[in-house]
């Protein structure tokens, strides 16, 4: 059975956000006509405290209970089955989803059947790649789907490098019209 994970499309790494990918609101109409494709959908969340090491790095971006925490508001979210929750606490940095907390997501779909993952979601250099390498390594038929992932893009060619690390990992990419027009 194949499942679709939507990686972190939450306000803060969208447009106006603390830490946007510049188009990330881009995947939002592409996530939602791929979800009437898969009979279960996960959606993961960064949902950070206020205070971690995590902000070391980064400046301060989806801390629980925000607005900018919160799923994009065009995303279809009555359709997604599970919310994972990443980065929760103060030395987590929470790149994978399947870092998440609330459940454990490999036990999740493994428990469900699911033996394909495809990814979606931002950003390709980050959350979306460490959880695509995390999915190959838990042994699952992985798929990211290139236009429906955004980068944050920090520096020119780090999503082409990223989608080079996944492929090389073994994953799959690719796109939307392949994953609608594939049947099952
Ligand atoms: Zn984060």
């Amino acid at each position: 059975m194949k499942a679709l994970l939507i990686v972190d499309v939450q306000n803060d790494f969208c447009p106006g956000g603390a830490l946007a990918a510049p188009e990330g609101d881009r995947v939002v109409p592409v996530i939602n006509r791929l979800m009437d494709a898969f009979p279960l959908i996960v959606a993961s969340k960064d949902w950070h405290p206020k205070v971690t090491v995590h902000f070391d790095t980064w400046p301060k971006h989806c801390i629980q209970g925000t607005k900018g925490a919160e799923l994009h508001p065009d995303l279809a979210q009555g359709r997604i089955g599970q919310i994972v929750l990443k980065g929760t606490r103060d030395r987590d940095e929470g790149y994978s989803a399947f870092e998440s907390t609330n459940i454990d997501l490999e036990r999740f779909l493994k428990d469900r059947g699911v033996d394909s993952l495809y990814i979606s979601g931002i950003a390709t250099e980050y959350c979306v790649k460490e959880s695509a390498l995390d999915a190959v390594r838990k042994g699952f038929s992985t798929y990211v789907i290139k236009d429906a992932v955004e980068g944050v893009r920090l520096h020119a060619g780090d999503s082409e490098r990223a989608f080079q690390e996944m492929e090389a990992a073994g994953v799959k990419v690719i796109s939307s019209t392949e994953v609608l027009h594939a049947g099952t």
